[in-house]
């Protein structure tokens, strides 16, 4: 579902993704670890478009994704900003700060982009959302503003408004870190569920028991490479590199 070969992405002269190569079945949920600044948050907004890259490729679902250049040379190609923001819709992204729109409710927030972009029905949308805010626990919440409503509240909506434009993959970001400890369990929850029905999901996380329960792969990034990926159980139980066991022995 998503490939990603000799991804190369600077700011500056900080080259901050040195050569990713990563593949991502359908219907695979990954976890992806790695110490601050080791380039997770990057390689995801490359993935969702938000960054542009310099070199490789990523595809997602067969079709190259955003800002990219196929090889080298005569084969380079650049896609349209309309064509961007057309392919961005299958992919669904939720963020640590959960970055809901203030000043609309709940249901707002999830038939903005269905309504706005997809000129879906606001009655059908309306519908969808409810149905959406149940599937997330959350179906007596729908009036309410984000400032009503708790962290934990706010990220399940966030993710019940990735889910309302049907995206083929969801990219979460940290997406417990902002939370107090007793809401952490609601939206694992909810992504576990996620999970079951199918979904591939790329989750950038430090929830070890997540990453073991719930993902079929795990990854360790550091210093803008890859430098494990695998089952669980050998990643998270028996890592082959050092500074992986270093960090798991950190987190853990
Ligand atoms: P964290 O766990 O703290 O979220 P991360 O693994 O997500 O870290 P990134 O946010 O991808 O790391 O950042 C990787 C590196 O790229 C860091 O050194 C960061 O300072 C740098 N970086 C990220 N975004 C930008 C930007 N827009 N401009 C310049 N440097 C950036
Ligand atoms: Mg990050």
């Amino acid at each position: 579902m998503i490939e990603i070969l000799g991804l190369h992405k600077s700011f500056g002269s900080t080259e901050v993704l040195k050569g990713i190569d990563l593949a991502v079945r359908s219907g695979e949920v990954l976890a992806l670890l790695g110490p601050s600044g080791s380039g997770k948050s990057t390689l995801l907004r490359c993935i969702n478009h938000l960054e542009r890259i310099d070199r490789g490729v990523i595809e997602v679902d067969g079709k190259l994704i955003g800002h990219r250049l196929r090889g080298q040379g005569p084969d380079l190609q650049e896609l349209s900003e309309g064509q961007i923001a057309k392919d961005r819709r299958s992919l669904g992204m939720v963020f640590q700060s959960f970055n809901l729109f203030n000043h609309m409710t709940a249901v707002e927030n999830i038939v903005e982009a269905p309504v706005g972009v997809l000129k879906r029905k606001p009655k059908e949308a309306k519908a969808r959302a409810a149905t959406l805010l149940e599937r997330v626990g959350l179906g007596d919440k729908g009036n309410l503003y984000p400032s009503q409503l708790s962290g934990g509240q706010k990220q399940r909506v966030a993710i019940a408004r990735a889910l309302a434009m049907d995206p083929k993959v969801m990219l979460f970001d940290e997406p417990t870190s902002a939370l107090d400890p007793e809401l952490v369990g609601d939206v694992l929850n909810v992504m576990r569920e996620l999970a079951a029905t199918g979904m591939t999901m790329v989750v950038v996380t430090h929830e070890i028991g997540f990453a073991r329960e719930v993902c079929d792969t795990v990854a360790f990034m550091d210093q803008g490479q890859i430098l494990e990926h695998g089952a669980p159980k050998d990643v998270l139980i028996n890592p082959k590199n050092a500074r992986t066991a270093d960090f798991l022995s950190k987190v853990l």
